[in-house]
């Protein structure tokens, strides 16, 4: 007997029929004798409906400081209506089942609504409904602040909460059934003849997670690796068992596959910033990441060309895309402090990363990938690595381009 933490997300739950079908998976389970707790998100398109209740009530309101404690407890509720749902769906296969929201459990968080932080999880009483082999149908996403209000884990949040709980529970697996059937080597929207990989390691995970592959919420892994908890990645829309094995997602001493590179990963999410003419002097890149942090942006990539003649450099960088105005405004304002002389902006602009902890021990890596990129003539405007990673940002219309070519230069299709 084990226990196990079984999540569904919104396309898995995204009408009656397919939650029926999430209860048969999760009756498969108890039958084989194990107690399981499930975490659900809402029906697909339904936090989207929330949200924009939300945003239209609240008008521009200068920040949204005032109401980000109620958009979370309008948001949270997609996740209440099919933790019920689903719990209905169980009793009538004749289970025991009880659903249990985020205050319930308490699932407890830090107060950064919208995208709160999980803090602690004490759960005897679900413990204990468990052990009596009382399915427990857990709403993903929410949770508690420290004063009792609702608060939610940002979106894609309850691959968190699944994993929290899992750790929490100390459960024997967690598996995260979603609509695709694993983790592929890079979008098979792109390149049809991507592999699923049978294993992928935690660090890998993280990597393509945050560079845009959307199937785990990043923080999901990184709770994940923090507890050495293995993920299973697999699709709602098979049987479980031998034919629908999924991705296994866990430590790399258990990677068997001998790979350099595992992925390519792409995000169209990015806008580029160029400061000209900058001081070349200590303390101005600085400023200028402390006014960017001042404001809430996150920077990603990082360029500085500096001009022989002169003292003064160049300066380039990248942000969300949808903190591009932010951003520019920002540096408006403290132009005077920073000190340059125009800035200039792109959003046509992608990311295109590969990713491998094979990148480690071999050499060449990176000549692979420019070699292949220049082949194709995509110029790359700006380099970004880790140990792991090599990210590239290139012109927007040429996304699909690289994402293919270097998918067939490190020979992914035979993954
Ligand atoms: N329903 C939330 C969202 O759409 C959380 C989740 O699905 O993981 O982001
Ligand atoms: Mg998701």
């Amino acid at each position: 007997m084990a226990r196990i933490v079984m999540k569904f997300g919104g396309t898995s739950v995204a009408d009656l029929d397919r939650i029926r079908n999430v209860a048969g998976l999760v009756e498969d389970e108890i039958r084989a004798g194990h107690e399981v707790a499930v975490v659900v998100s809402a029906m697909s398109g339904e936090t989207n409906r929330l949200v924009a209740f939300v945003d239209a009530l609240a008008g521009d309101s200068l920040d949204g400081d005032d109401i980000e404690d109620e958009h979370d407890v309008v948001v949270a509720s997609g996740e209440q209506v099919t933790s019920g749902l689903l719990t209905i769906a169980l009793r009538r296969r004749g289970l025991k089942a009880r659903s249990w929201l985020g205050w319930q459990i308490p699932l407890r968080t830090d107060f950064a609504y919208s995208k709160a932080r999980i803090s602690g999880i004490q759960s005897p009483n679900m413990d204990a409904s468990l052990k009596d082999g009382v399915v427990g149908v857990c709403a993903g996403f929410q949770g508690l602040t420290a004063d009792d209000r609702i608060s939610t884990l940002g979106r894609g949040g309850s691959d968190t909460s699944a994993v929290a709980l899992a750790v929490a529970l100390k459960a024997d697996r967690c598996d995260i059934y979603t609509d695709v059937d694993g983790i592929y080597t890079t979008d098979p929207r792109i390149v049809p003849d991507a592999v699923r990989l049978n294993k992928i390691s935690f660090e890998e995970m993280l990597e393509l997670a945050s560079l845009g592959a959307k199937v785990l919420q990043t923080r999901s892994v990184e709770l994940a690796m923090n507890n050495n908890l293995p993920i299973r990645v697999l699709t709602s829309m098979a049987g479980a068992g031998a034919h629908n094995p999924g991705t296994i997602v866990c430590n790399e001493e258990e990677n068997m596959e001998e790979r350099v590179v595992s992925g390519v990963a792409y995000s169209r999410d990015e806008a580029q910033i160029t400061l000209l003419r900058l001081a070349d002097r200590p303390g101005i890149v600085a400023r200028i990441t402390r006014a960017m942090s001042e404001a809430n942006i996150i920077v990603d990539m990082i360029v500085q060309g500096i001009s022989s003649k002169d003292d003064v450099a160049n300066m380039t960088f990248t942000v969300g895309k949808r903190d591009v105005e932010k951003a520019l405004a920002t540096l408006e304002a403290s132009r005077a402090d920073i000190g340059f002389e125009a800035i200039k902006y792109d959003d046509k602009v992608s990311k295109v990363s590969i990713v491998g902890i094979g990148m480690r021990s071999h050499t060449g890596v990176a000549q692979t990938m420019f070699e292949a990129l220049a082949e194709r003539n995509i110029n790359v405007k700006v380099i970004a690595t880790s140990e792991i990673k090599i990210s590239v940002l290139i012109d927007a219309e040429y996304t699909e381009l690289a994402v293919r070519a270097l998918h067939g230069a490190f020979g992914l299709n035979k993954a």
